[in-house]
């Protein structure tokens, strides 16, 4: 593959231009291939046809990989069938399609009286911000709510609850739009907590924090670091600091700290009938337990969060990075989950495969916690010449080397699936994994895809929250990311058979965090034993069942 981007590099394409199956390329002479028959011909003219099956869809991805590859200025263009509006997604500058709402009239109509015209609403006649906040994180979710309000004071959220519930109208919570599925998202409303007052008070004896409810992580870390203290949380700044706290919220202080969820210690929250209360451990604590692991869009909108706080640790990162070999890969790996079953809480260790664009690599995340030499890695050091890199200080003083800023370089479409592992993987499930990437390597497609081995373990284990397999040793997720919407189906498709082959070699249970609406049994996959008492919770404090989604608890 890598003498192929090097072959690719040499014709030097300087611009491409994309639209649905005709492609023109230009050569920086200035030979312009206009068609796929011609860039056909001029790859067979490079390679030998026994060594390189070129098909349609190759060259394109691989003319895609190598555009990115090469840092050549890229112009592609999805016309919209139905409107030929586009829309441009200002984190990667890629043009997607929009549909941009037909009639909006129609949705305006049925808007009841009390909800038309609120000054924090965003209704779909204001098209060009209407279009845009109606997306979240994943640009395939695709919906046309009445509204977005963004309430800016909890007697709005009541407001808003209230008359909800008088026209029975289904509605969504939204905070940072991380989710991967439609959780934040309706065609009826959308509540976002985005612009309530944002805040974080830190208690008198530095234990705790009160974090308001509407902030995303970046903040949040920012905010707690000016005071040198830290909570465990995801690692992405754009995730929203309620879904992450409210169905897990794994990351580096983990095994040290616990999940987000198990560091709740109250919370309040706007329930269905409108009125604001204090969830704690002494009052509605059956509701607080049901919150810490089940609550994201469940019981009422959380307004805000009591989290633990702590002093800042010293930590050291180390990342080993190897060159794609499949072999090594399954050798490496199989030491590594025998490896971190003696680790200390005070250590962890993520194992990644990624295809990311025609390359491949596997690493190995190291950190720990304290100031003894990081002792962990050395035997992987050893092992086929990986690249090293380190990072240490004080936690909160060096976000830079472990908080991810998602600044304009994701891939706008996505899937994620997981499955949490309770014992070491058998051989074959391990193969199946590391194949999968040599898969992908032979496709040659432009997009990424990666597969994450998180240590769970330590103080997860001991958390009093709703959150349940709580013994499981590692959560593994798949993940693709991808730009062409002709990727879609292809990408989905693959995701769920690989789960599917590798599911006896792990278990049925799934992290509530890395939503996939595939799951059809989602109770027992997310809350196993916990599903019967969360119902019970559900029926007590939202009787009507005004919180849903395709996901929520029933
Ligand atoms: C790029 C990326 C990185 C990620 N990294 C991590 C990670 O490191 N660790 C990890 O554990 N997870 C991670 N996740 C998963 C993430 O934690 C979940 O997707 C989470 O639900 C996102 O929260 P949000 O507020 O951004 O999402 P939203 O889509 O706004 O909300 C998610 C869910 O929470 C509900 N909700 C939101 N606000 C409230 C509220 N105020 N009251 C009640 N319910 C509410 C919504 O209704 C929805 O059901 C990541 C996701 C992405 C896309």
């Amino acid at each position: 593959m890598v003498k192929l981007l090097e072959l690719f590099a040499e014709l030097k394409l300087s611009a491409l231009y994309k639209n649905k199956n005709k492609i023109s390329t230009y050569s920086s002479t200035g030979k312009c291939l206009c068609d796929i028959q011609s860039i056909h011909q001029c790859l067979q003219e490079m390679i030998s046809p026994e060594t390189f099956d070129i098909k349609e869809r190759n060259i394109l991805n691989l003319v895609n990989a190598i555009d990115i590859e090469i840092g050549s200025k890229k112009e592609i263009k999805e016309e919209c069938n139905s409107c030929n509006n586009t829309t441009t997604n200002d984190t990667t500058n890629t043009t997607y399609n929009c549909n941009l709402i037909q009639n909006d009239q129609l949705l305006l109509d049925e808007i009841p009286a009390e909800l038309q015209g609120l000054d924090y609403g965003i209704y779909p006649n204001n098209q060009l911000i209407y279009n845009d906040l109606r997306f979240v994180y994943n640009k395939l979710l695709n919906y046309f709510p009445h509204a977005i309000f963004y309430p800016r004071c909890e007697k709005e959220i009541s407001y808003l609850i209230q008359n909800f519930v008088i026209n029975k109208a289904e509605f969504a919570i939204r905070c940072g739009g991380h989710a991967y599925e439609a959780a934040s998202l309706s065609s009826g409303y959308i509540l976002d907590v985005k612009n309530m007052p944002g805040y974080i008070k830190i208690s008198k004896d530095r234990k705790t924090a009160k974090i308001s409810s509407g902030l995303r992580l970046g903040y949040v870390i920012q905010k707690l670091a000016e005071y040198s203290l830290i909570t465990p949380t995801g690692e992405n700044s754009c995730v929203g600091i309620s879904g992450l706290s409210l169905a897990g919220g794994k990351g580096n202080l983990t095994r040290l700290y616990g999940l987000t969820c198990d560091n709740i210690v109250a919370l309040k929250m706007i329930n269905y009938k409108g009125e604001m209360i204090k969830v704690t451990a002494k009052e509605y604590s059956d509701l607080l337990w049901a919150c810490k692991g089940a609550g994201s869009g469940n019981f009422g909108v959380i307004t805000e969060f009591e989290l633990k706080v702590y002093e800042d640790v010293y930590c050291q990162f180390e990342t080993l990075t190897w060159e794609w070999n499949a072999e090594q890969a399954i050798e490496i790996f199989i030491l590594y989950q025998e490896t971190i079953l003696s680790f200390p809480n005070t250590v962890s260790a993520e194992f990644n495969m990624t295809y990311n664009n025609g390359i491949a690599s596997f690493k190995i995340k190291f950190i720990k916690l304290d100031q003894s030499p990081l002792v962990e890695s050395k035997i992987f050091e050893k092992l086929y010449n990986p690249t090293i890199t380190t990072c240490s200080g004080y936690y909160s003083k060096i976000t830079d080397c472990w908080v991810d800023y998602e600044k304009g370089k994701n891939p706008p479409f996505s899937k994620i699936k997981s499955s949490m592992i309770f014992k070491p993987l058998q051989k074959k499930g391990i193969e199946l994994l590391v194949h999968s990437i040599d898969i992908y390597l032979k496709k040659g497609f432009s997009l990424n895809y990666q597969l994450n081995f998180t240590q769970l373990g330590g103080e997860v284990v001991n958390g009093h929250s709703s959150y349940f397999p709580k013994n499981a040793i590692m959560v593994l997720s798949y993940f693709m990311q991808w730009t062409y919407p002709e990727y879609t189906d292809d990408s989905k498709l693959f995701l769920k058979k690989l789960y599917q082959k590798v599911l006896p070699y792990t278990s049925i249970y799934c992290f509530p965090n890395l939503i996939d609406y595939d799951i059809v049994d989602y109770m027992e996959k997310y809350y196993g034993e916990n599903k019967k008492k969360l119902v019970k919770i559900k029926k007590k404090y939202d009787p009507f069942n005004i919180f849903k989604y395709r996901q929520s608890i029933r």
